[in-house]
C-alpha cells in the first residue's frame, strides 16, 4: 500500500503537492467528503487539497479513523502555503476571526460600531500579548479559516506587516485580510506593503464615502505593491445597534442575527461577536450597563476548542440588547469623542422599535444571508 494518499477537490497545483509525495496516490473527491472511501485509507498519511471552505467538513469526516498523519492544503486563500499543512484532526476549526490592531480610526465615524470614536481604548493591541493569544488560538483549533485584521483603523499600527506576518505563521490554513477604511493606504511605505502581500494577506476597503473619494490613490498604491485589495459595498448609511431597554430573551435576537459568526479576539480573550466584545466601551462612557460578560478568558485552563464552538452556537447575554437594522442614519465622518452622543447608537424604546423592526430584521434575513454570501463570493 502506497504511504499517502492525496484527496482533492480543485486540481489546481496538483502535480506540484504530488511531486512532494513519489508513489502516492490520489483520489478526487466529487461529492463532498467521504467517510467509507476515507476509511479505507486508515493508518495512511492523507492530504486534502480543497477550497478553504471545504477543510472543516472533510477534516470532520475523519475524525475518529486512525491516519498516520493529516495534512490540508487550502486552493484559494490568496496565497501558495510552501508545503501541505499538518493538522490536529482531534480539535474543531475555527470558521472566523476579527482581531483589533489599533484601537483608535483616522475617521471616527459617528456611531462607530467599535466604539473607536469614543476613545475608551487607545494605543494598539500589544504584539507579545497578539502572538501569546494567538499561539493559544492554535492550541485550541487546528486552523481558523478566515482571519480579518482590524481595528480601528490597523494601518494606523506602525508594525502591521509583523502582526500579519506573524498570524500568518501561526495559521497559514487562513484566508487573512486587513480590513481598513484605505486613506492611509496610500501613505504606508511599499516595502511594508509587499511584506503584507508576500504573506498572502489582502486588503478589504470598507468603502465609506473618503474611501471612495480616494479609491484611485488608494487602489495605486496596493497595485505598485502588488497587495490584493477589494473594495466592500458602498456604505452611505449607519445603523443604530443597541437597544435603549433590552429584551428579557436573547433567542430571537440570535437567531435573526447575520454576525453569529464574528468571534473576535482580544487582550487574552475571545468573544462570540465584536458586538459583546465591545459592550465594555460604551459603558465605560455613558456610564449604562449593558452585559458585558460573554468574554471567555484564554487563560482558562479547562477550555477547549469544542466547548467555546458551543458556546458560541448559542445565544449569550448581550444578544438581549441587539437590535441592529432600525433607525439608520447618513454616514458621518469626524465624530470624536467630544462629539459622541449615546444616541448616535440607541435605538429609543418605541413601539416600532419593539414590534416592528424585529419582524422587518426576521424577514430580511435570508436575503441578506444570500446577499452576505454572494459578497464572500466574489472576494
Ligand atoms: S472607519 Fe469608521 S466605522 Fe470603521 S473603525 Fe473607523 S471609525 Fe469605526
Ligand atoms: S450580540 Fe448576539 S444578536 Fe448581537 S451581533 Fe452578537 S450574536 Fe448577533
Amino acid at each position: 500500500m502506497r504511504n499517502v494518499c492525496i484527496f482533492y477537490t480543485d486540481g489546481n497545483r496538483l502535480r506540484e503537492i504530488t511531486a512532494r509525495y513519489p508513489a502516492c496516490e490520489t483520489v478526487r473527491l466529487r461529492g463532498g467528503p467521504d467517510r467509507a472511501l476515507f476509511a479505507e485509507r486508515e493508518t495512511q498519511s492523507i492530504v486534502f487539497v480543497a477550497r478553504n471552505e471545504e477543510l472543516q467538513g472533510l477534516a470532520a469526516a475523519c475524525r475518529g479513523l486512525s491516519f498516520a498523519s493529516v495534512a490540508v492544503y487550502p486552493t484559494d486563500v490568496g496565497y501558495a502555503p510552501r508545503e501541505p499543512i499538518g493538522i490536529d484532526i482531534s480539535k474543531p476549526r475555527l470558521d472566523y476571526m476579527e482581531t483589533e490592531l489599533c484601537h483608535v480610526c483616522n475617521l471616527n465615524c459617528k456611531g462607530c460600531c467599535d466604539y473607536s470614536n469614543l476613545h475608551v481604548d487607545t494605543g494598539f493591541y500589544d504584539f507579545d500579548n497578539f502572538v501569546k493569544d494567538l499561539n493559544r488560538m492554535k492550541e485550541l483549533f487546528w486552523g481558523i479559516a478566515k482571519i480579518r485584521l482590524m481595528g480601528g483603523e490597523p494601518l494606523m499600527n506602525p508594525r502591521i506587516a509583523d502582526y500579519a506576518e506573524k498570524c500568518r505563521e501561526i495559521f497559514p490554513d487562513s484566508d487573512l485580510r486587513i480590513v481598513s477604511n484605505g486613506l492611509l493606504l496610500p501613505k504606508i511605505p511599499t516595502d511594508t506593503l509587499e511584506r503584507i502581500r508576500d504573506c498572502g494577506c489582502s486588503f478589504d476597503i470598507s468603502n465609506y464615502p473618503p474611501s471612495r473619494k480616494n479609491k484611485k490613490e488608494i487602489v495605486a498604491a496596493a497595485e505598485r505593491s502588488g497587495v490584493p485589495i477589494k473594495f466592500g459595498v458602498p456604505m452611505n448609511r449607519f445603523l443604530r445597534t443597541i437597544l435603549e431597554r433590552p429584551t428579557d430573551d436573547p433567542a430571537p435576537a440570535f437567531r435573526n442575527c447575520l454576525f453569529t459568526h464574528c468571534h473576535m479576539m482580544g487582550n487574552g480573550k475571545l468573544a462570540p461577536c465584536s458586538y459583546a466584545y465591545c459592550a465594555y466601551r460604551f459603558n465605560a462612557r455613558f456610564g449604562t450597563d449593558y452585559p458585558e460578560d460573554d468574554l471567555l478568558e484564554l487563560s482558562d485552563p479547562s477550555l477547549d476548542g469544542w466547548k467555546i464552538v458551543k458556546a458560541f452556537s448559542e445565544p449569550h447575554k448581550y444578544c438581549v440588547c441587539c437590535g441592529r437594522g432600525a433607525l439608520p442614519y447618513r454616514w458621518r465622518g469626524h465624530v470624536g469623542p467630544d462629539q459622541a452622543k449615546k444616541e448616535d447608537w440607541l435605538i429609543p424604546d418605541t413601539a416600532l422599535s419593539r414590534t416592528v423592526a424585529p419582524v422587518i430584521q426576521k424577514a430580511l434575513k435570508p436575503a441578506a444571508v444570500r446577499l452576505r454570501a454572494l459578497i464572500q463570493k466574489k472576494k
